[in-house]
């Protein structure tokens, strides 16, 4: 029997305005329905919104009696969303922003919504909802025909879709695609773009490109080129997961393919479990009463479980003098010292899988459903993105990084607009070839908080260097996997950035976009931003190169006889094992020690609210090298996000400085 293809849907029941106004909210909540398009649409929500981190612990139906706790103004309740019987959801700019979590769209689907409305739509969200058969508009002229309980046809939905994304909208969902695609019942176009000059990522797509997915024909790869807008899916050199995505990712895979069903080419495929490893410490009375402590110690069972039944190496925990300490790596840490090369397609269930572009490969976040399916078909779907280049000039003056380079670009109007959604941020010019590759993993690491598909930068002799040095691999092999961008190449923008003006930023709290630089803090917030907490560490801020910055900055202040201000706590967390044993034999350990830090072994950590460093107040004010601040992500606290040098001057002096300050 033919899988069942829709061509219209009819919605019928309430719609949900996300609305800036409390009262408006609560009452909607309480069953007063509206009229019409409200005013000031809330923008910008992210998917830790949707899902707090903690309410992810459940990936199963339990998750959508969480559903929008998290939304700033703290209206809406447990249960609320599913009381509402609403069917639609309505927001502003940029709905689902910040992490790839698909729990978030699944609590949305799992309420009873069935339609996702907003001014714009995030990529790696709006791809989740595909997935998972949750229908996404911007077009808020269908919320007049949903209320007419008109039958809509299917083609509204799919407008300006990719065409393997309209069909997997179609089938309902991308399992039901994937059956009809291995059943012959459909396949994406042929991909007919004539040679032409092509980017960095066009090129390594066109060489990854599936073009026979029937596993008999050997997975014919390889066409002569592709352009933005070109469907298709591509062959990965690398697929990862972490604990938080794995157990939904191996249900909805059993579910799909079969209890028996085998993930194929299981040593190209990892998972980590990084993101929880120290949640108990900081778990609050209220979550363990709630047995939050029992669903995440569960998150590790299913995956060490599935992982072993698979195959599949897991980078753990790692124990010192008898005791486990705390995780190998972040995953996108490990990935880089270890998994990734130059040219490699690496997809991996997390968003911030482009830190991996420094190495000059095409590396981007996934859902579980995208995963699952990977796991066994072992490519994924991709509509090729346009390129945003970015030629970095000149030099960066003393006391500025990549962090602040980053929260430059993300400040510019055409991010904050949202126009950079779903586009690849490629890094180039003289400027990028004189960072260290662990500056330019900072900026590949948050192209997606610019909601961008990836960055990338060409790989060149530092990475050639980096590949010798870590892995002790040969450098004319790492030469010959080297791809560059064709001379002639087309960019949707180009900005041209003179690294030698920029100067140390801080993003206030809220939005990794708001960055505004340090020196006009004081007059905005009407005096000193006094900080409790300073955090350095995470994928972005845990590096080798963060290591020296925080050292130099620590280094300094005990020169001149200073140490972490009186009341602040400054917490220093390593990527990976590998960066704490650089740090020792750097002799950082005790430096950091002498200077008041405390110390924290690999693992998101705070990060994501799951350890030291977390904020426990409302009133905490905590400054970060992490790479977002949205609300509620670390705490209840108030973020500032600011480059290592910034994180340990402020340390120093208690309230947010740049680092010059310090003398
Ligand atoms: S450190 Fe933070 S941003 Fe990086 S992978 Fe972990 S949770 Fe995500």
């Amino acid at each position: 029997m033919a899988i069942e293809r829709r061509t219209t849907v009819k919605l019928s029941g309430r719609i949900l305005y996300l609305t800036e106004d409390p009262d408006l909210l609560r009452r909607q909540l309480a069953g007063e329905d509206l009229p019409s398009v409200p005013d000031r649409l809330i923008d910008n929500i992210s998917t830790d919104e949707i899902t707090p981190g903690w309410a992810c612990y459940y990936y199963d139906e339990t998750i959508g009696r969480y559903c929008l706790v998290g939304l700033r103004g703290g209206v809406v309740d447990k249960d609320a969303l599913r009381n509402g019987a609403f069917t639609v959801i309505v927001s502003g700019r940029s709905k689902g922003c910040g992490s790839s979590r698909e729990v978030a769209p699944y609590a949305e689907m799992v309420t009873g919504a069935r339609l996702i409305v907003a001014r714009s739509i995030e990529k790696i969200y709006g791809q989740n909802c595909q997935n998972i058969g949750l229908l996404t508009t911007t077009d808020f002229g269908l919320l007049e025909r949903v209320r007419r309980g008109e039958e809509i046809p299917i083609a509204e939905f799919t407008r300006g879709l990719d065409p393997v994304s309209a069909e997997v909208v179609a089938y309902g969902g991308l399992f039901a695609y994937n059956r009809a695609r291995l059943a012959g019942e459909v396949s994406p176009p042929r991909i007919t773009t004539a040679p032409r000059p092509m980017t960095l990522c066009e090129k390594i797509i066109a060489r990854h490109a599936v073009t026979d997915a029937r596993r008999d024909h050997g997975g014919a790869l390889g066409v002569v080129a592709v352009a933005p807008g070109d469907a298709l899916f591509v062959r990965t050199d690398v697929r990862f997961s972490h604990e938080y995505t794995t157990p939904q990712a191996e249900g909805l895979f059993r579910a799909g393919f079969g209890d028996d069903a085998r993930v194929t080419e299981p040593e190209t495929v990892f998972a980590f479990r990084d993101h929880l490893t120290f949640l108990e410490s900081v778990m609050s009375k209220e979550h363990v009463a709630m047995g939050l402590d029992a669903a995440a110690r569960k998150l590790k069972v299913v995956q060490e479980g599935f992982t072993s039944a698979q195959s599949i190496k897991l980078f753990g925990e790692v124990e010192r003098g008898g005791a486990t300490v705390g995780s190998e790596a972040i995953c996108h840490n490990k990935v880089i010292e270890e998994l990734a090369l130059p040219g490699d397609v690496v997809c991996g269930t997390d968003s911030h899988t482009c830190m991996a572009g420094a190495l000059g490969c095409f590396a981007f976040g996934v859902g579980s459903t995208d995963m699952a399916n990977a796991w066994y078909t072992r490519d994924v779907r991709v509509a090729v993105p346009e390129t945003v280049r970015f030629v970095l000039h000149g030099a960066l003056p003393p006391g500025v990084t990549a962090k602040d380079v980053m929260l430059h670009i993300l400040s510019q109007p055409f991010w904050r607009g949202g126009q950079g959604i779903g586009k690849v941020l490629e890094f180039a010019g003289p400027g990028i070839a004189a960072l260290p590759l662990d500056e330019r993993a900072t900026l590949t690491n948050m192209a997606v908080e610019a909601g961008g598909f990836t960055g990338i930068v060409e790989a060149d002799e530092v990475v050639t260097d980096y590949l010798v040095r870590q892995r002790g691999l040969d450098a004319e092999a790492v030469r010959a996997r080297i791809v560059r961008a064709d001379p002639g190449a087309s960019y949707a923008h180009s900005f041209e950035v003179d690294l030698a003006t920029l100067e140390p930023m801080v993003a206030t709290p809220g939005d990794p976009r708001n960055g505004v630089p340090v020196r006009t803090l004081r007059d905005k917030a009407g005096g000193d931003v006094k900080i409790d907490i300073a955090y350095g560490g995470s994928c972005t801020g845990g590096k080798k190169h963060d290591m020296d910055l925080y050292a130099s900055v620590l280094e300094r202040a005990l020169r001149s006889g200073r140490k972490v201000a009186p009341g602040v706590r400054l917490y220093i967390q390593f990527g990976s094992q590998d960066i704490r044993r650089y740090a020792e034999e750097k002799g950082y350990l005790a430096l950091f020690a002498r200077a008041g830090v405390t110390l924290v072994d690999p693992s998101c950590g705070a990060c994501i609210k799951a350890g030291p460093g977390v904020s426990v107040t409302r009133d905490e004010v905590t400054v970060s090298a992490i790479n977002r601040n949205f609300p509620g992500r670390s705490g209840p606290g108030q973020v500032y996000l600011a480059s290592p040098l910034v994180v340990a001057a402020s340390a120093i002096a208690g309230h947010i400085v740049a680092p010059d300050a310090l003398g």
